[in-house]
Parts: C-alpha cells; structure tokens; sequence
C-alpha cells in the first residue's frame, strides 16, 4: 500500500477515545444494555510482542508489534497489519474496533481485529522487512488461522509482505495454508479487484452519497488527500464516473490543477518516482494540508487518520466527505461538520471495499477455485451500495448522521448475534 501519510493536526484526543464517543453515541440510540456495552467496549485479545531483528548492517534491532482481536463475535477475526513509526497500541485497538464495526456494516461474517508494528518500511531493505514480518508471524502464530485471525495488507503493508505472512505461517502449519491472509499476490491465491477494491469502494460510497445530496458526478469536483492504494485507485475510478478530481496529494504536498487532473499520468508519474509526486509538473504545488479546504463538491480523506479536527475543520469547503481513510475525521470534530450540513460517508462504511474483497479471497481460497474480475467487481459493488441505502436508511430512522447510523447498524448486529450465542 502506499506511504502517504499528511503531517496530522492532533486534537489530542487518542483514536481509540474517538471510536468510543461515537460507539457511545450509537450504544445510547440503540439501548444497548449495559452488558453487552461492556462486552463490545473492550477487545477480546491484546498481544505486543518484541521483535528482534539482524539489521542488514549486522546490528540487532528491537522491534515492537501488536494483534488486537477486537472481537470474534460474528466470526474469524480479519483486519490489516500496519507498519508505520506512530503506531501505538491505542491505535492498533481503535483500528481494531473499526474492522468489527466495518464486517458488520457491510453484512459480511467477521470479527475485527488490526495488528500494528512501529517502524519506518520506507527506511528499512526489502531483506529487514521480510525478517520482521517472519518473526511477527511466528509470534503470532498462535492467533492467526483462516478460522481464528486473518490479517491483511494496511498502511506500509501490501501483497509483498502477506506472501511472506502465509508462507512463514505455513512453513509452521506444515502445509500451505493460503487463507490465512488476505490481499496476497494473485499467484499465491489473491483476488482479482482486491488491490483496487478500497478505492473502488469509495467510488460506489461517493456516487451513492452524491445522489443524496443532489450532485451530479459529471458536474462535479473532487478533492482526495493520499495517492496511495486507496486514495490512487479512488481518483481513477472516479474519473472514469465523470467527476472531475481536481486535487490529490500525499507527503510531498498537493497538486491541484482546476481542469481536473490527468490520473492516469499523476499514478504513471509516481510509479516512475519512487511512489511520491514530487516535482510533478501539470499541476500547481500547494501545501499538503490545504487539499482540505479547496473549494470542491466531494473531499476523500485518504491518508490516515485524525486530519479533520476541530483546529480545522471550520476551513473544510466541501458537501461531501467520503473517507477512504480509518478515522481521519476526530469525534470533536463531527458536531461541527454536521452544523455545517457537510454528508459524511464514515469510513466504517466508505471504505469497507476491501474487507469486502478480502472475504472475496478467502471465500476462492476455501474453494479452491478463483472468481473472474467482473464477478468480484459485480458482487462488491452490489455489497457496498446496498451497505450504503441501509446505513442511509438507519440514518432517516433515527434522525443521526451517516456515521453513527453505521455504528447503530453494526453494533445492532453484533449485539444481537452475542445475545444468541451467549457469549464465547
Ligand atoms: N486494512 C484494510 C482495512 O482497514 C483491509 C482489511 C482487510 O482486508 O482485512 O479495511
């Protein structure tokens, strides 16, 4: 996946603190009984493990990295392992939180889980990656398994490192075990349409909220923070609805050009340099965090999280934002952006194109047989829109915003199968 991480404007407020305010939102609509609050509230599994790993140079390195299994209430547990320097265990723990929200939204039969290690990929040799994420997966043997924990790529993570994920675990197994990871090179079992499934997601969650709120894509603008996988993928896709993205960036700053931009060329551009836009020429260069107060219809924050804030967020211009990211709006921050009357289609719901596709994989891995790409596309396509009418719907029921109609959704779901399962 990419590396696209914007400097974050921090409201203080930890991610695991901010899933909990909307969590508690949604448990309060609902009436949520009090022991189930406390049975969802808290992850079921923590792990942190150290890693030490021989560095290229002969040094040995300690590295830190967690599991948290948020919940295996609906099923396995599924989410992605992050590698990234600002991982944290609250991190890990929110992001977890969201992957159980995120299953449930989109009807799909898992638990949620996220696993996390701090390091900087982009300083490390193809040789230090590989070791570490060996000896992550050995530690971690024990919780992973295509029927217990099944992680997949996330921020710093892509098909590479799931290659090394499922043959470590397998060489442990004994046997090769492909459906324990998702998101793995298509020659070890991956899906067709999972690289831009997120993305594609984002494009089903944006043409849906645009309908709702009068827009039509062929008149429209958008601005999209991160040109990694996600944020890539989503201005390519939508593009080719007719809607003009006008804006995208990622660590090097933003590039706009009012004509709409020539997507194909900026992702060609970056492949050729080393991931990054830098010095990219048919645009005008702003600074990186002025993509979220252009003057556009439709924003995707598709970086990471905690980028809309309430330091910001009275600057942000658009109708519409559609969050591709986990988390990059903070709790504080909603009230605001409902005053505004600005849509939000909330990342538990926007992005889930991935987990989405991610099942996809492990359904074909367990079949032992593999999809055409239409019938991926087909199909997630169909989960993400019918995902959005019923959050929308939630929405008018209860008179909430997008967002805490996912939660009500989700947390509905999980607390009605806990009911009939009686615990675990
Ligand atoms: N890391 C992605 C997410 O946050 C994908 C998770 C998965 O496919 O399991 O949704």
């Amino acid at each position: 996946m990419g590396y696209i991480e914007p400097a974050p404007i921090k409201d203080k407020e930890n991610p695991f603190e901010s899933m909990m305010s909307r969590f508690n939102i949604a448990a309060d609509a609902l009436g949520l009984d009090e022991e189930v609050y406390n049975v969802l509230k808290s992850p079921a599994k923590q792990v942190t493990v150290s890693l030490p790993i021989t560095m290229d140079d002969g040094s040995i390195k300690v590295f830190e990295g967690h599991r948290v299994v948020h919940s295996n209430i609906l099923g396995p547990s599924k989410g992605g392992v992050r590698y990234d320097m600002d991982v944290t265990i609250d991190e890990v723990k929110a992001l977890a939180a969201w992957m159980t929200w995120k299953c449930a939204v989109v009807d799909i039969p898992y638990g949620g889980a996220k696993g996390g290690i701090k390091c900087d990929p982009r300083s490390m040799s193809a040789g230090e990656i590989e070791r570490l994420t060996r000896a992550f997966t050995a530690q971690m043997a024990e919780i992973f398994g295509p029927d217990r924990d099944i992680p997949a790529p996330d921020m710093g993570t892509g098909p590479r490192e799931m290659a090394w994920l499922m043959d470590e675990y397998s060489k442990i197994q004994g046997m090769t075990v492909n459906a324990v990871v998702t998101g793995k090179p298509l020659v070890l079992g991956g899906s067709l349409g999972r690289t831009e499934a997120t993305g594609r997601g984002v494009m089903v969650s944006a043409l849906s909220a645009m309908g709702k709120v009068g827009l039509i894509p062929s008149q429209a603008t958008c601005a999209i923070q991160g040109f990694g996988n996600v944020g890539s993928w989503a201005a390519k896709l939508l593009t080719e609805r007719g809607v003009k993205v006008i804006a995208v960036s990622d660590l090097s700053g933003a590039y706009v050009n009012k004509n709409g931009l020539d997507i194909d060329e900026c992702i060609e551009y970056r492949n050729m340099n080393n991931g990054t836009l830098e010095g990219y020429k048919n645009a005008d260069h702003i600074p990186g965090d002025d993509i979220l107060y252009l003057d556009v219809d439709v924003l995707v924050p598709a970086a990471k999280e905690d980028v809309i804030t309430v330091q910001n967020v009275e600057k942000v211009k658009a109708k519409l934002i559609v969050e591709g990211a986990n988390g990059p709006t903070s709790a504080k921050a909603d009230a605001i952006i409902n005053e505004k009357g600005i849509m939000v289609a909330p990342d538990i719901l926007a992005n889930a194109g991935g987990v989405t596709v991610s099942y996809f994989e492990w359904v074909q891995n367990r079949l032992g047989y593999k999809w055409t790409a239409e019938r991926v596309n087909r199909r997630s396509d169909r989960i993400m829109k019918d995902a959005f009418d019923r959050v929308y719907k939630t929405s008018k029921e209860y008179n909430v915003p997008l967002r805490i109609a996912a939660y009500i959704l989700a947390i509905d779901k999980v607390a009605k199968t806990y009911k009939y399962r009686g615990g675990f």
